[in-house]
C-alpha cells in the first residue's frame, strides 16, 4: 500500500531556510498523485529526492520500504521525463528508447522487442529511424515517454513535461498519459502548476505551498473543501 513513504522529509540547500519542509506523505502502488503548487512551493526538491539527485536534510523516503539514496541509481528502477525532453539530438528515436535498456545491460533480441513494443505504444514505430529534430514538439514528448516506460519501471517522475507544448497538444498529451497510465498500471509522481491539468489526471493532489502540502485528497475532495 505505501509504496513511497516520505517521512519528517526537509530540505535546505543553504542551511538556513528551508525549500521542503515537515513533509509526510505516501504514495500507493498504481496510483497517479500530482503535486500541484506555485513556482518555488518545493516540488521539483520533492522529485529529485525522491529520485535520489538530492539528499534530505532530515527525515527519510522509503521506496518499497528500501531507503531511495541507498540503492544504487539503476536498481531504483525510477523512469523520468522531464520539460525540455532531454533526447539525445545525435541518436535516432529507436537508438533514444534503447539507451535505457543498454545500461541495464538487456540482450539484444530483449532489447529490439521491447523498443518495437514502446514504439507502437506511442504509435510512432514508423519513426524509428528520425532523429529528434525531425519530429513535432508532441512526438519528441511521446518518445521521451517510451524512453521512460521501456525497462518497465515501477515508478515513473514526470517533472512539467507539457510545458513546453501548446494548449491543444497539451490536452492532448494528458489523455495519453492517463491511457497509459492504466494501461500500465505504473505509479506516477507527476508535478505542475497548472490546476486543471492535476485536477483532470490524478488519482490524488498534493497541493504545495512554501515547501510544504497545504491540502492533499482526490480531485473531487479539493473541490468540495471549504
Ligand atoms: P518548485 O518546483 O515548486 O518551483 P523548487 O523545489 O524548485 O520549487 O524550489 C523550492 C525552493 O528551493 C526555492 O526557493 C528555490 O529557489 C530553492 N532551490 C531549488 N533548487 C535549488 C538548488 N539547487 N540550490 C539552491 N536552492 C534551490
Ligand atoms: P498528435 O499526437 O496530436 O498527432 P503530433 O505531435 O504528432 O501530435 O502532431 C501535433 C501537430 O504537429 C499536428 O498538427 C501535426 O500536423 C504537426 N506535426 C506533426 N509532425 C510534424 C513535423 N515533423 N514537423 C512539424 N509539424 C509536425
Amino acid at each position: 500500500e505505501r509504496f513511497v513513504e516520505f517521512i519528517d522529509v526537509e530540505k535546505s540547500y543553504d542551511g538556513r531556510t528551508f525549500a521542503v519542509t515537515r513533509l509526510n506523505m505516501h504514495v500507493a502502488k498504481g496510483e497517479f498523485l500530482t503535486l500541484l503548487g506555485p513556482s518555488g512551493s518545493g516540488k521539483t526538491t520533492t522529485l529529485n529526492m525522491l529520485a535520489g539527485f538530492e539528499r534530505p536534510t532530515h527525515g527519510s523516503i522509503t521506496l518499497n520500504g528500501q531507503p531511495v539514496d541507498r540503492l544504487p541509481p539503476y536498481e531504483r528502477n525510477i523512469g523520468m521525463v522531464f520539460q525540455n525532453y532531454a533526447l539525445f539530438p545525435h541518436m535516432t528515436v529507436e537508438e533514444n528508447v534503447a539507451f535505457p535498456l543498454s545500461v541495464r545491460k538487456f540482450s539484444k533480441t530483449e532489447t529490439t522487442q521491447r523498443v518495437h513494443k514502446a514504439l507502437d505504444m506511442i504509435q510512432l514505430r514508423k519513426f524509428g529511424d528520425r532523429r529528434p529534430g525531425q519530429l513535432s514538439g508532441g512526438q519528441q514528448q511521446r518518445v521521451a515517454l517510451a524512453r521512460a516506460l521501456v525497462f518497465e519501471p515501477s515508478l515513473v517522475l514526470m517533472d512539467e513535461p507539457l510545458g513546453a507544448l501548446d494548449k491543444k497538444l497539451r490536452e492532448h498529451m494528458q489523455l495519453e498519459i492517463k491511457q497509459l497510465h492504466s494501461m500500465l498500471g505504473v505509479t506516477i509522481v507527476y508535478v505542475t502548476h497548472d490546476q486543471s491539468e492535476a485536477l483532470t489526471m490524478s488519482d490524488r493532489v498534493a497541493v504545495f505551498n512554501n515547501g510544504g502540502i497545504a491540502q492533499i485528497g482526490t480531485p473531487d475532495s479539493l473541490y468540495t473543501q471549504p
